[in-house]
């Protein structure tokens, strides 16, 4: 389906089919008429144009989502065939595997290669996994005492808005519509302005493999219109985040002050990667330079802050910095890149004003700090040391490829670094001592705790923050039990009284 040009591996002309909103199984105009510009990164330039959602939208999709809730056949059908229907997206969107890589590299600046090999791929594997926890979704039985005994019914929460960001388009659209659509839920999704281009075309694969009319609703648009409109709106029953503490912020406050919906944010992080004298230099530096760099710094689990045992930590540096040295930065599409550019001109420049900052706070760049090309948003691998825990760029989720690195001398001190930020949401231990690893992993206050490894997510693993990194996890049963709820039926055994 995608045009190729030039080279054969050049997919900057891939034809976007898809640029209104999606409601109720059709493409539809915005209310307003509006449209807004998406950007390709690499260039700044203007790929498309597509229709902006506003409250008027939203609130013409959630009756749609309402309707197919209340009356709709989705949450009343087997559950066996709800997961029939979720096996063939999966299936569509494995044949459209390009198609959906390329759009996200423009609108992103993500990887191509890696879209196509991972957040594709990974995406449709999401879906089969929630359409195969579908029909083993159960209450319990309760004995309760004297007459009466009960039963739990699981039941759907109902109408739910997910709220997504940009730096994975892909991944953050199914690690929230599957589990919901497992649920029997009804879906309304605002991707994020900056990347609505992959969205549109899921949402049109859905219908095309049977998911009913009303039942996945995409309105692309901006946050305080689009996104406040769901986070405010008296007729969602939950709504899940993906994005900002500071967004996060106002959407639980929105939720509170409207109809009391159910939350969950999944937010900022400023992650901590330690690495004690035991480790294999070699591997660790591989891991922390990934752990940086890996989708432009633009993760929230990225190991913003690194941590490393002064036996080793002279040649870690030397080794990494080398490593840094000789990382590419290039177009998405070409093969040798391995890492792209960033998302937009405000990620851009927040990114340099960061790096300003280190500067001028005085910790020392040891590589990178600067732009690269003559257009488009692409910034070198930028590693600081001498970094003082209170810095700005040791604080504050950055959202890009730069690192503060850190010596440290005892596993206290590690713990005591690891834990002074205000958020909680990953951490990567690197050491060949089992004890050294068991006592790390329940000091650290986090959500994810990776030992000898960075970046291993599992479908069946919980993923979510503590402390100001939000609460409800994605992913794993947890996140289906997100879209759920108890229902208590209590049913005298004997003769009722009654
Ligand atoms: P980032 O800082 O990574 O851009 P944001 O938290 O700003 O993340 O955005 C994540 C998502 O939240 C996007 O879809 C954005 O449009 C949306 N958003 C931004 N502001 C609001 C808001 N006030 N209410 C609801 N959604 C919002």
């Amino acid at each position: 389906m995608t045009e190729l040009t030039n080279n054969g591996r050049d997919y900057s002309s891939v034809t976007v089919k898809f640029t209104k909103l999606f409601i109720n199984g059709n493409f539809l105009d915005s209310v307003s008429g509006k449209t807004f510009e998406t950007i390709d990164p690499r260039t700044g330039e203007v790929i498309t144009r597509i229709s902006e959602g506003t409250k008027e939208d939203i609130d013409i999709a959630v009756k749609a989502a309402r309707h197919a809730f209340d009356f709709g056949p989705w949450p009343r059908l087997p559950p066996s065939e709800r997961a029939k229907i979720m096996m063939k997206w999966a299936e569509l969107i494995d044949e459209n595997t390009e198609e959906l890589a390329a759009l996200d590299a423009i609108d992103a600046g993500k990887l191509y290669h890696m879209c196509k090999a991972v957040d594709i791929p990974t995406a449709s594997n999401t879906l089969r996994y929630y359409a195969g926890a579908a029909d083993k979704i159960h209450g319990e039985v309760l004995k309760m005492s004297g007459q009466f005994h009960a039963y739990t019914l699981m039941e759907p929460i109902g109408v739910v808005g997910h709220i997504i960001p940009w730096n994975f388009p892909t991944t953050m659209f199914f690690l929230k519509v599957s589990p919901s659509l497992a649920a029997g839920c009804t879906i309304i999704l605002k991707p994020a302005e900056q990347t609505p281009l992959s969205a549109l075309l899921y949402a049109h694969l859905a219908k095309l493999a049977g998911v009913p009319d009303g039942v996945i609703n995409v309105v692309p648009g901006f946050g305080p219109t689009a996104g406040a409109a769901i986070s405010s709106h008296m007729d969602i029953d939950k709504v899940s985040f993906t994005g900002s503490t500071e967004v996060g912020r106002e959407i639980m406050e929105a939720a509170a002050k409207s109809n009391l919906k159910q939350v969950s944010l999944e937010l900022g992080g400023k992650s901590p990667l330690i690495i004690f004298d035991d480790a294999d230099i070699d591997k660790a530096t591989d891991l922390a330079l990934l752990g940086i760099l890996f989708n432009k710094g633009e993760v929230c689990v990225s190991s913003a802050r690194v941590f490393v045992q002064e036996g080793i930590y002279q040649e870690f540096e030397k080794k990494l910095v080398d490593k840094a040295k000789a990382w590419v930065v290039g177009d998405p599409f070409d093969p040798n890149s391995q890492q792209g550019p960033q998302v937009d001109k405000n990620q851009f420049e927040k990114v340099l004003s960061y790096i300003e900052h280190g500067k001028r706070q005085g910790a020392t760049l040891l590589t990178g700090g600067k732009t690269l090309g003559n257009k488009g948003y692409y910034i070198q691998p930028t590693i600081f040391s001498n970094v003082k825990e209170d810095m700005l760029i040791a604080q504050d989720e950055i959202f890009g490829p730069v690192m503060a690195l850190k010596k440290f001398k005892t596993i206290e001190e590690a713990i005591k670094s690891a834990n002074n930020t205000r958020y909680g949401l990953a951490a990567g231990v690197v050491t060949k001592n089992i004890d050294t690893a068991n006592t790390m992993s329940r000091s650290i206050r986090a959500g994810t705790i990776w030992i000898n490894c960075y970046f291993a997510f599992g479908d069946d693993v919980p993923f979510g923050g503590y402390k100001m990194s939000g609460f409800g996890k994605d992913s794993g049963l947890d996140a289906l039990y997100k879209y759920l709820q108890v229902k208590s039926v209590v049913t005298p055994v004997y003769n009722s009284p009654w």
